[in-house]
């Protein structure tokens, strides 16, 4: 029975993401702070909160107890807990951070105008919510507001992905890759010898009927794995080809296959010289071993764009 239960809940949880992110989009743009609009916008995010807490929870309480004889101070032992928890707290810590940093909203018309400095006439103005528009800057239709450097409108953190909060976002999908990669380890043993009923010593000491049904999570999280590496690879790619999705989803429209090879593959990722996206997005750190620790951006926003270029 709990093979049923775990499918349906990790399959749901998923398709309750963009179920409930669709429904969002029905309201009118007038009616968005209602409490029903609000109350949905909460909902977005608890299935992956949940995730989050089942997968420490299952590691503790199922892997661990099967993996590593008691108590768990072995070299062993010590190297399953400290892995677990890495990859766990950068996943948990970037997935909030990509979720309540801001992407960055560039000025409005209203605030400009305060500062006199600036010349509003040589600006650009977006028509649905007054803010700068600059290169590279996009209205989202959720947030109803422009933002810089966007990438897109990530439903699982319900928050735009832009300028301020990508590293974050990206770092994120990294750890869940790794984390993921350690459950499919952990979980591969149980599942070939419960499920599929291969020899081992799990067998004589009944450790299938404590892991009972629970053995099945190998292949939710073979699932997972797939979907988030996907992910991953298509940003990777994004960095590479130094565009944010949007635009490269925009001239994906309007380009053909050959033409497609020559720009993107030819002229944007070997050619370029300008790696400036990638630098503005990722980059911001002072060291490089600094992303591999929950951390914030220390490198401000807005860097004159001269020092970027290459
Ligand atoms: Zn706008
Ligand atoms: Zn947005």
């Amino acid at each position: 029975m709990a093979f049923v239960w775990v499918i349906i809940l990790s399959v749901g949880l998923i398709q309750g993401v963009f179920i409930i992110s669709s429904l969002q989009t029905l309201f009118p743009r007038g009616s968005r702070k209602t409490w029903l609009y609000r109350l949905l916008k909460g909902l977005q995010i608890t299935p992956v909160l949940f995730i989050f807490a089942s997968a420490i929870w299952f590691f503790f309480m199922e892997i661990l107890p099967i993996e590593v004889a008691k108590p768990y101070s072995s070299l062993q032992g010590i190297f399953y807990i400290i892995t677990a928890c890495y990859f766990w707290l950068n996943m948990v810590f970037n997935y909030l951070s990509a979720m309540i940093i801001s992407p960055g909203y560039p000025g409005t018309r209203q605030e400009l105008e305060e500062d006199t400095d600036i010349h509003l006439e040589s600006l650009k103005f977006c028509a649905k919510c007054s803010r700068v528009r600059d290169r590279g800057t996009h209205h989202c239709s959720s947030c109803n507001s422009c933002v810089m450097f966007m990438s897109h409108h990530c439903p699982f953190t319900n928050n735009c992905v832009g300028l301020n909060n990508y590293a974050h976002f990206y770092l994120f999908l990294l750890h869940c890759c790794l984390g993921l990669a350690f459950a499919v380890y952990c979980t591969y043993t149980p599942f070939m010898v419960c499920m599929l009923n291969y020899p081992s010593p799990y067998k004589a000491a009944n450790m299938c009927q404590e892991l009972g049904d629970y053995a099945v999570m190998f292949l939710v999280v073979s699932f997972l794995l797939v979907f988030i590496f996907m992910m991953f690879c298509f940003h990777t790619f994004l960095l590479v080809v130094d565009m944010s999705m949007i635009d490269f989803l925009k001239i994906c429209q309007k380009l053909t296959c050959k033409d497609w090879l020559k720009v993107i593959l030819i002229d944007r990722c070997i050619r370029r010289k300008k790696l400036l996206l990638r630098k503005l997005m990722l980059y911001r750190r002072e060291k490089w071993w600094k992303f591999l620790i929950p951390g914030f951006n220390e490198i401000p926003e807005l860097l004159p764009p001269d020092e970027f270029l290459v």
